[in-house]
């Protein structure tokens, strides 16, 4: 019995336990503060109102022989997906079809799972810093030549082109962690650079619902994406479905490499290894698309903007550079100069009782900033902002 070494390769990341062993530490010795976390990835309000009356209904079909679901169709309920094509979709103009699109538990599975169907040979590029996932995925199936885009201050935090040329690319965009947005311009060149190159773009859209300007919400957007890219898109911070789990991947039939479908290749796939989403779940899924679950779901990004534009107006006040914080939960703040991420986490602490996430954690690049989120209530975010502007401030 031989297991799969790839995962001895895999590097250990302490970032969001010692985060939280810090805190710990530091609430203990000082009982009496209340420290604030502007360090939580997770969404915190609760699920619209329509998405909870769609899942109660849901529940009640199941409790009676006529209503009753077993297996859903593996890629999904036609009334989803019609609902994805339209409003994703149909709407901005982007002419992508029914089974193209893919219903799955989540954009983190998806992320992973698509590289079974693309070979271990192949070279990968990955931005630095970047959600983990991708990276570690790679790790996993045995994938040895990863390079690396910096995403720095100097290319606002948009990757510039290789000169390396890769077969895969991964793009996130809003980013986590940066909160930067890539331009249409820039997506167009990235899109344009796969399609003479004959490479694969993977382009993580778990963002999309944050963009309230003409920022490409798709990378389907640009012309000629779909003979290039992947998109994987997520109602976990869109809706609220962190724990309700639903996403689903669009892999156009445009998509031929090596003289095979990915789209054909993705469908069997799913059809082998996933048994299809929850008919509860995509219920909710589909009530996100509803008139009331639209507006009550615009009402929560809305909190959650408002935070992110108190976080960076705060902060860009009290004399620092920060980056993102708009169509973005994400605030990249830059650590004074000559300290460390690990340093600026742990002065934010003991001068603010805040926390945040060193951005050295998400990868090299990341040394010398620190991610702020918008995911904590308005009242304790303004009063993490004053503390900060009260120590920091000039
Ligand atoms: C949160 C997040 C996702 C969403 O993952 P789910 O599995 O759908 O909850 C995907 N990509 C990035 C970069 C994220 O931050």
């Amino acid at each position: 019995m031989k297991v799969n070494k790839n995962f001895a390769e895999l590097s250990e990341s302490y970032l969001f336990s010692t985060v939280a062993k810090k805190q710990r530490a530091y609430q203990a010795a000082h009982p009496d503060k209340e420290v604030i976390r502007l360090s939580i990835g997770d969404v915190t309000k609760p699920l619209a109102p329509a998405v909870i009356e769609a899942m109660h209904k849901a529940v009640d079909e199941m409790a009676s022989a006529e209503t009753f679901k077993g297996y859903p169709p593996e890629y999904g309920y036609d009334f989803i997906l019609d609902a994805i094509l339209l409003n994703d979709y149909k709407s901005r103009g982007i002419d992508i079809e029914r089974d193209e699109i893919f219903l799955s538990d989540g954009a983190k599975s998806d992320c992973g799972n698509i590289g079974d169907i693309l070979s271990p040979e192949n070279r990968v590029a990955i931005c630095d810093p970047v959600y983990p996932v991708y990276l570690d995925t790679n790790v996993m199936n045995g994938v040895k030549d990863i390079i690396y885009l910096p995403c720095t201050a100097e290319n606002d935090f948009v990757p510039s082109l290789p000169v390396q040329v890769p077969d895969v690319i991964y793009l996130c965009f809003p980013n986590n962690p940066t909160g930067m947005c890539a331009s249409r311009e820039q997506l167009a060149q990235w899109v344009n650079f796969a399609l003479e190159n004959h490479c694969l773009i993977l382009f993580d859209s778990a963002y999309e619902a944050f963009i309230t300007d003409d920022t490409p919400k798709s990378i389907y957007e640009i012309e000629g994406a779909e003979s290039c890219a992947i998109e994987f898109r997520s109602f976990s911070k869109t809706a609220g479905f962190t724990g309700v789990r639903c996403g689903y991947t669009v892999v156009p039939k445009a998509l031929k490499f090596d003289g095979m479908s990915l789209n054909a290749m993705w469908a069997r796939r799913q059809a082998t290894k996933f048994n299809g989403v929850s008919y509860i779940t995509q219920k909710a899924a589909q009530a996100v698309y509803s008139e009331e679950g639209k507006a009550q779901n615009e009402e929560t990004l809305a909190y959650y903007r408002r935070n992110a534009s108190l976080i960076l107006s705060g902060l860009t006040d009290s004399g620092f550079r920060c980056f993102g914080g708009v169509n973005s939960p994400y605030v990249w703040l830059e650590v004074p100069r000559g300290m460390s991420s690990w340093e600026f986490f742990d002065d934010l602490l003991e001068r603010c009782q805040v926390v945040c996430t060193p951005g050295s954690g998400f990868g090299k690049n990341g040394e010398g900033y620190v991610r702020l989120t918008a995911f904590n209530t308005y009242e304790r975010t303004i009063e993490a902002v004053n503390r900060i502007k009260a120590a920091f401030g000039k």
